[in-house]
């Protein structure tokens, strides 16, 4: 159990965002709606930028 939280970064609208490592569903960007990462059962596909691991 447990898991990290990662500080994402949108590459369409440079909206930065804080996100699960360990999301069940799809994380989209609140601002623009660009999908930010997708999950895989296990750790989430980040498909964005990351600058960060909280
Ligand atoms: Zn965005």
């Amino acid at each position: 159990m447990g898991g990290k939280f990662i500080k994402v970064k949108c590459d369409d609208c440079e909206n930065e965002q804080v996100i699960f490592e360990k999301a069940s569903s799809v994380i989209v960007c609140l601002v623009c709606g660009r999908t930010l990462a997708e999950p895989t059962g296990g750790k989430a596909k980040i498909k964005t930028k990351v600058l960060e691991v909280l």
